[in-house]
């Protein structure tokens, strides 16, 4: 595989200490992060299997403390959800992930598929569907290049309407993608009733390509089912060749992982488009 790009943009602060008051510290920093701007979006590629070019990038949030430097989502989204925080600044990394996108596609015209995640806590916004619209209208993004990610952790019990509004998201011309695919219990249910156009495989299956024949039947028949339902595929967490070379006997749609590329600072990723153009 050809890797697009060296880089090490994935240190974090290592030392955050975790104790209560530390927690109630970071959550009232956290609560200021968005208007004193210190989120940032980094973008990580997704190749098509075979050509390996760049098809898409996932949005990926990451909180740039002035003190504790790159904190990863990881450690705060969970915390953003618990306080309601993650509506402000999902809505903020959507906004400025479409303006993003935007501008690239007006730049380099290459057509590339937007990946933004939403939480449990935005899809039981009332709000959700129309702010979407407000967003795609106000950045002219192509509705079609926005694809929303929703975990399967999500689940149809404790958010209401959520068939209802992931089909309004999807009227509005998005696509919508399952993320963390079989890492749930509802799998096959989530596939049955939800709108969705492509299912993400879960890097913890990915990771154990070459290790455990089991995962690997998983893999294999998790994109054969797909495929069978007119779904497409992307595995996540693709770290070595071997993981590449098995995903692509069986077919995968495309591929998310390090042995491309690492989630990329805006300006990095852009010199990844302009050095795509060139060529
Ligand atoms: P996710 O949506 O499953 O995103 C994929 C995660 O896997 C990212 O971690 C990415 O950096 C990491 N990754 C990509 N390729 C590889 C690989 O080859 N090996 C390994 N080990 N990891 C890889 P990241 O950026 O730390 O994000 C963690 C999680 O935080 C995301 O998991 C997502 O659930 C959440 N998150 C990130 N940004 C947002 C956001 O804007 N909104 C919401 N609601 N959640 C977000
Ligand atoms: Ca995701
Ligand atoms: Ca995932
Ligand atoms: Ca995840």
């Amino acid at each position: 595989a050809k890797s697009l790009g060296r880089n090490n943009y994935q240190v974090y602060a290592s030392n955050v200490d975790t104790s209560q008051q530390q927690q109630n510290e970071l959550k009232s920093r956290l609560r200021h992060a968005v208007r004193n701007g210190e989120l940032r979006v980094f973008y990580q590629p997704q190749v098509n299997t075979v050509s390996e070019d760049i098809v898409g990038m996932e949005a990926l949030v990451r909180w740039e403390h002035p003190g504790l430097g790159m904190i990863s989502p990881a450690f705060f989204i969970p915390l953003a959800e618990t306080t309601g925080l993650i509506v402000a600044i999902g809505e903020w990394v959507l906004r400025h992930a479409c303006e993003q996108a935007r501008l690239w596609q007006d730049r380099y015209g290459l057509g590339l598929r937007l990946g933004v995640n939403l939480s449990a806590v935005q899809l039981m916004q009332p709000g959700l569907v129309g702010e979407v619209a407000t967003i795609l209208r106000e950045t002219g993004l192509d509705p079609s290049l926005l694809e929303l990610e929703v975990t399967e952790s999500i689940s149809v019990k404790t958010v209401p309407h959520l068939e209802d509004t992931l089909q309004a998201l999807h009227a509005l011309g998005c696509g919508i993608a399952i993320d963390d695919f079989g890492t749930g219990a509802a799998s096959l249910d989530y596939l049955r009733r939800l709108p969705a156009g492509r299912i993400k495989i879960d890097q913890s299956f990915v990771r154990n390509i070459g290790v455990d024949p089991d995962d690997e039947a998983i893999v294999r028949s998790t994109i054969e089912m797909a495929h069978r339902l007119k779904r497409e595929v992307v595995a996540e967490g693709v770290e070595v060749e071997e993981h590449l070379q098995f995903l692509r006997a069986q077919g995968c749609d495309e591929l998310q992982g390090y042995l491309f590329c690492r989630p990329l600072p805006t300006p990095t990723f852009e010199k990844l488009l302009a050095e795509r153009q060139r060529i």
